[in-house]
């Protein structure tokens, strides 16, 4: 087995996208801190757009979890969480978050001089993801005393049919009066279609930056992806987004034209099933370039694509574009799903994390792995882990696995 010294090529693009970043953080600080502009906290899945289309600054603590995680900081925080009787098994994002809060520490401090994340005065959720995610927001709910707003969406959703869209499209109506009486703004039907135009457009460009990796060698790797997917996560349906991916691209693209590889000497190439361990990304970028390997795919990056939001009714858009997301979907759809993206990717192994306190992001619970790998013969390990907390991560165990996983594909091909 090749394992020389790893060399992880950096992206130019992110100087841009670190600005942007900074920008988005510095203005919802001086709107919440000089009382100018109202926050809403919404969940990654929610209706950013209708909070947008309202004049709202949106806030996404799953973001803030992520950089809790990828900042090393969540290990010692979620005992504070622990404490107050929030347990170790659930969503650590939620724990890390909630301890961030308690011992009022927060990465944003070092990153952008922000003393703390935005207080908000609305808090918006939707269950599609899971259910951590409202008692997350009944936490800050009781807190701070800022309304709560649900978009209820059940799960294991097979189809998406007109009866299920309806009902959503629906809550999110019924959540328009309130928001109207907190942020102060009349609601109206173009400024929504506008910013959930604005959402689509951005949704097809990081589509485009991740069907890139659809070229051999990639230009891209999972690990480039989950740091460059933040303008689409948290500036999705604002001009500035679309602008970066346009830019990321033209990089990407001149990679291309010019045969360079994300991974020198690309060899094998991966898809990552389940969610990043955000404090080993660099860890897991070196392990796979030692080894000439490519994560190029992976059900989390693709999780930002929202086709739905090209619909013409900007209610239905949102409902479709919130409830058709892997997570939502039904284990058979999930298998079709992987089944396509191993056969677009050229997919030559795949890795599912078992992330312990998600079990809403991890896909080997109930045997989908072995499904997948008897269905396209395509060799699978299971990596046990989590997102944020790394004390149920062994990096010896990890490197093991994903060393198991290349030997085998070599194997199998001699
Ligand atoms: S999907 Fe998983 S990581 Fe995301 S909020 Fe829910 S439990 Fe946490």
């Amino acid at each position: 087995m090749n394992a020389d010294k790893p060399t992880i090529k950096k992206i130019r693009a992110t100087a841009a996208m670190r600005e942007i970043m900074a920008e988005y953080f510095h203005q919802l600080d001086e709107g919440a801190t000089s009382g100018r502009a109202k926050i809403a906290w919404c969940t990654s899945v929610g209706p950013a757009e209708l909070l947008r289309s309202l004049g709202f600054l949106v806030y996404f603590p799953e973001n803030h979890g992520a950089l809790l995680g990828a900042s090393r900081a969540a290990t010692d925080l979620i005992p504070a969480a622990n404490a107050l009787g929030y347990s170790p098994d659930i969503c650590s994002y939620l724990t890390s978050d909630v301890g961030s809060y308690l011992r009022q520490s927060t990465p944003l401090t070092r990153a952008f001089g922000m003393q703390s994340v935005p207080r908000p005065d609305v808090l918006v959720y939707n269950t599609n993801q899971c259910r951590d995610v409202q008692d997350w927001f009944a936490f800050y709910n009781r807190e701070t005393g800022a309304p709560m707003v649900g978009i209820h969406t059940p799960r294991n959703l097979d189809t998406i049919d007109s009866e299920l869209l309806e009902n959503l499209a629906a809550q999110h109506r019924a959540a328009i009066p309130l928001l109207e009486e907190i942020s102060g703004n009349t609601f109206d039907i173009d400024r929504l279609r506008e910013v959930v135009a604005a959402s689509y457009r951005c949704t097809q460009l990081w589509k485009k930056v991740l069907r890139l990796a659809t070229h051999r060698p990639s230009p891209i790797t999972f690990f480039d992806g989950t740091i460059h997917m933040g303008p689409a996560v948290v500036l999705r349906g604002d001009p500035r987004a679309e602008r970066y991916y346009q830019t990321l691209i033209a990089e990407l693209e001149e990679r291309i034209a010019g045969g360079v590889a994300a991974v020198e000497g690309e060899a094998h190439r991966f898809y990552w099933e389940g969610m990043p361990v955000w404090g080993k990304l660099r860890d897991h970028a070196e392990t796979f370039a030692a080894q000439r390997a490519c994560v190029v795919a992976s059900t989390y990056c693709n999780s930002w694509i929202f086709e739905g939001l090209g619909e013409d009714d900007p209610f239905i858009g949102m409902a479709r574009a919130y409830s058709e997301i892997f997570i939502v979907r039904s284990e058979e759809y999930k298998l079709e799903y992987l089944r396509r993206m191993a056969q677009d990717y050229a997919i030559d192994g795949i890795i599912f994390h078992d992330a312990k306190t998600c079990p809403n992001n991890s896909n080997n619970r109930y045997g989908l792995h072995q499904r997948v790998t008897e269905k396209i013969g395509i060799p699978h390990v299971v990596i046990n882990g989590d997102l944020n907390d790394l004390r149920m991560y062994s990096e010896e165990q990890a490197r093991t696995q994903f060393e198991a996983l290349i030997e085998q594909i070599e194997e199998n091909a001699s």
